[in-house]
């Protein structure tokens, strides 16, 4: 079967659905294709937060930022290896994206929290109802759908189409049912498909360290594909090797927790021993590191009511809680030394380890790991104690684009009529992507990709 369109978009998660609607609303014909049984991709299971400087909430809440200060703290994210003129479209657009979502799109943002993810200078990342990317998914379908933009799911694109001059004219795809489909794409492609965590023979070839032993936070359908397809036909890859791992996962599943993100409002994270070992918002890749390098590869985050009160983490992500409670990878007790033996954590050196950062929070500041963001007294109980694992997370590899999101080839020349966004692309965070960037990548270059995409002839 072939079927007609101006503009084809490859996957939906966050980026496919910017870049579909934002052809779309510029008159172009346009479908998304994916192959899961349903859309959403890792933005669906991400904590969906996303860095914005001088966003609404930070000027409600007084805090002092700048476009250069989340461009800086980028690049120094990512060890300065991230394309300086692609980091800047990120901070310089993630505001006006963040505006799109809430104004546009209808996304809701909590009103009154930030997080301020490991690697930032200050609180800059706006968080989502529910503090996942469920909001954001639900909202982008149901305006992809008052859009009229088709969403066919089961759908897998398995080959990119050039003509004789060279130009990406279209995709061959698959369904689930075994139906070969060609979309003519009269303007152009956009690939989306994500990146290659859970792609464990990818994961090998690009950075052996990554086998099967580390499990992943991501979606099943995150394998690489756009990658492959575009390296089929002359893509310029780059930037394989840098695979982040999350520190804070189940160690049973892999999956990321996203109720420890108390750790972003105080918690500290300690070793068997129970002794602190790493600042709690240092870089993923850092954290990750310093896990490792404790006896038996794992970590325990610990904190109390005052700081779980802040983000209220237990109660948005109730069914995580849960499932960790029942898999005893949480415990929640009303003394402390009720929950360190659940883990047989010596609770004297584990009450020494808080006293001490106690007296931290009273001086002003942490001699031992020079936290940057605000350690909180912990006196009270009920106590939480998390054990976590690192998992893979992001893959910040892949496709090579300029800041048209032309994908070029390994000549730097642009492809004609094709684009990519998204984690699917390799050049933007460099050696490490910093929290809550991922989300503002992918809406900010999602976005430029179907504006650029709608204004070929
Ligand atoms: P991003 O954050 O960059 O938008 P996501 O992981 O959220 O990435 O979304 C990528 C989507 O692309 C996922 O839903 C994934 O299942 C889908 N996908 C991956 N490969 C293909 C493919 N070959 N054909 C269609 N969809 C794909």
């Amino acid at each position: 079967a072939v079927q007609d369109y101006d503009v084809v978009v490859i996957g939906a998660g966050g980026a496919g659905f910017a870049a579909a609607m934002e052809a779309k609303k510029a008159g172009a014909s346009v479908v998304l294709l994916e192959k899961m049984p349903s859309i959403g991709g890792n933005t669906l299971i991400s904590g969906a937060e996303m860095n914005a400087a001088n966003n609404w909430v930070q000027e409600t809440k007084g805090i002092k930022d700048s476009k250069e200060s989340h461009y800086q703290d980028t690049l120094k994210g990512g060890d300065n290896v991230g394309n300086p003129a692609m980091v800047r479209v990120l901070t310089d657009n993630a505001t006006n994206a963040a505006e799109w979502l809430k104004d546009e799109i209808k996304v809701e943002f909590l009103s009154d929290h930030l997080f301020q993810f490991g690697g930032h200078s200050v609180p800059r990342a706006l968080i989502p109802k529910g503090h996942t990317g469920a909001e954001v998914v639900t909202k982008l379908k149901a305006k992809a759908d008052q859009m009229q933009i088709p969403v066919k799911t089961e759908t897998k694109a398995e080959e990119l189409l050039k003509n004789d001059e060279g130009r990406v004219v279209g995709v061959k795809a698959k369904t689930a049912a075994g139906q070969e489909i060609t979309f003519n794409a009269k303007k152009g492609v956009v690939i989306a498909t994500g990146g290659f965590g859970s792609n464990v023979e990818m994961r090998k070839k690009y950075n052996p360290i990554l086998d099967e032993s580390y499990m992943s936070t991501d979606t099943p359908g995150t394998t690489g594909d756009g990658i492959v397809m575009g390296e089929k036909i002359g893509a310029a890859i780059t930037n394989m090797e840098s695979i982040q791992t999350y520190p804070i996962c189940n160690p049973k599943t892999g999956v990321i927790s996203l109720v420890a993100d108390t750790r972003f409002d105080g918690a500290i994270l300690v070793n068997q021993s129970g002794k602190r070992f790493v600042e709690e918002l240092e870089r993923r890749d850092v954290i990750s590191k310093a896990i490792l390098a404790q006896e038996g590869k794992y970590a325990y985050q610990v904190w109390n009511q005052a700081v779980g009160d802040i983000g209220k983490t237990v109660d948005v992500h109730k069914d995580e809680y849960d499932m960790l409670v029942k898999e005893g990878m949480l415990i929640k007790a009303d003394t402390l030394e009720e929950a360190a033996k659940h883990f047989n954590i010596p609770v004297t050196d584990l009450q020494k380890t808080i006293d001490r950062v106690n007296g931290f929070v009273k001086n002003g500041k942490d001699v031992d790991f020079n936290h940057r963001g605000k350690l909180i007294e912990m006196k009270e109980g009920p106590w939480y104690i998390e054990k976590a694992v690192p998992s893979v997370h992001h893959t910040m590899g892949g496709l090579v684009i300029d800041p048209e999101t032309h994908v070029l080839d390994n000549n730097g020349k642009t492809i004609a009529g094709l684009y990519a966004a998204g984690e699917v692309t390799g050049v933007v965070h460099g050696k490490n992507r910093l929290g809550g960037n991922a989300i503002s990548d992918i809406f900010v270059f999602g976005r430029i990709a179907g504006q650029n995409v709608a204004a070929q002839k």
